[in-house]
């Protein structure tokens, strides 16, 4: 959606926000998929009410970007804008065993700047891509952790109030890959309270971890992670595996040959093509299984 409200256009330098037209979703997903709009840059959180009445005052649909490694965008032009908080640093501070993040700061590098301050516990993360924002929104987790075990503390802008709130880790539940934030929440900041550990101690975690997905995911083909979650007990990845889909295609939309629960775009794939082989993926597990694969990767394909 090309902005054209002259409103929304003369107020933007005003608030700090950059609007960068004709934006290729394909180009900042890891999918390498989706269509064209104009993406607002956010400098300064607090310009996100603001922004936001008058966007919605206006009527203009929106949808928030964090690092875009969890994503499945449409083709073509899209029909709503795309916020996105812009990098600033410095973005992360520590304060003992506590680390305060911005949400845009990048995940790996958060993990590894605490652990250099020997504050341990999330080596599982290393290896997941995207932002803080990105993670705290999905509940980000692997190898036994997930990042809500840490969570102290969210600052967000709280759509249904229309203000930047905080909310305390009593008022946040966080499950596997689900959390009990409102669709239109956006995350700024979090506090997290992290275990102390010695560095190196950390670094044997991290490289662990790190092995662990290079043998096991394609992490230089263009993917969104894992695409189903695990059904309650089981492995979707196993399942798809065992029904002997690795390499099944719909155009350039695959199963991995590494890990079946990844779907890779091998080439020029489509939004439609991904969407048809995730259905399909779907079909064939619920019929030899009678499970119903709940999807992780979040689908912007309205
Ligand atoms: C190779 C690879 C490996 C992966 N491995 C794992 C893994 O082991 N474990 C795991 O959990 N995930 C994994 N993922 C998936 C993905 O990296 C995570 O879900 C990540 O946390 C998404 O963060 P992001 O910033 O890229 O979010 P995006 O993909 O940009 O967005 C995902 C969702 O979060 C929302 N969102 C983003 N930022 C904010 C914010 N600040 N406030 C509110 N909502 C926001 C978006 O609107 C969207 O709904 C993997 C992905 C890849 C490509």
């Amino acid at each position: 959606m090309k902005l054209s409200d002259p409103r929304i256009l003369a107020a933007l330098p005003e608030l700090g926000v950059e609007r960068i037209g004709g934006t290729s979703l394909a180009e900042r997903t890891s999918l390498g998929i989706g269509g064209i709009t104009d993406l607002l840059l956010i400098r300064r959180h607090s310009a996100l009410p603001d922004l936001i009445v008058l966007l919605r005052g206006a009527s203009v649909a929106y949808k928030f970007l964090g690092g875009g490694t969890n994503l499945l965008v449409r083709d073509g032009e899209l029909p709503w804008v795309v916020l996105q908080l812009a990098h600033q640093e410095p973005d992360m501070r520590l304060e003992g065993n506590y680390a305060h993040v911005d949400a845009a700061a990048d995940l790996g590098r958060t993990v590894t700047f605490c652990a250099k301050n020997d504050l341990g516990g999330m080596e599982g993360l290393i290896g997941v891509p995207g932002t803080v924002g990105g993670a705290l929104r999905m509940n980000a987790g692997a190898y036994g952790m997930q990042i809500g075990s840490y969570v102290r503390r969210v600052e967000l802008y709280r759509a249904a109030e229309a203000r930047i709130e905080t909310l305390r880790q009593n008022h946040i539940s966080f499950e596997y890959r689900h959390t009990s934030f409102a669709p239109d929440d956006i995350m700024l900041a979090v506090k997290l309270e992290l275990p102390s550990k010695p560095y190196r101690e950390i670094l044997q975690g991290i490289r662990v971890c790190n092995e662990k997905r290079r043998s096991s995911q394609p992490l230089n083909q263009k993917s969104a992670g894992c695409i189903f979650k695990n059904p309650p007990g089981g492995s979707a990845g196993r399942m798809i595996d065992e029904l002997g889909l690795k390499g099944f295609s719909v155009g350039d939309a695959r199963v991995s040959d590494r890990h079946a629960n990844f779907f890779v775009n091998v080439g020029r794939a489509t939004s439609a093509d991904m969407l048809s082989l995730i259905a399909q993926i779907h079909e064939r597990v619920h019929a030899a299984y009678g499970v119903e694969l709940e999807n992780e990767v979040i689908l912007w394909t309205e």
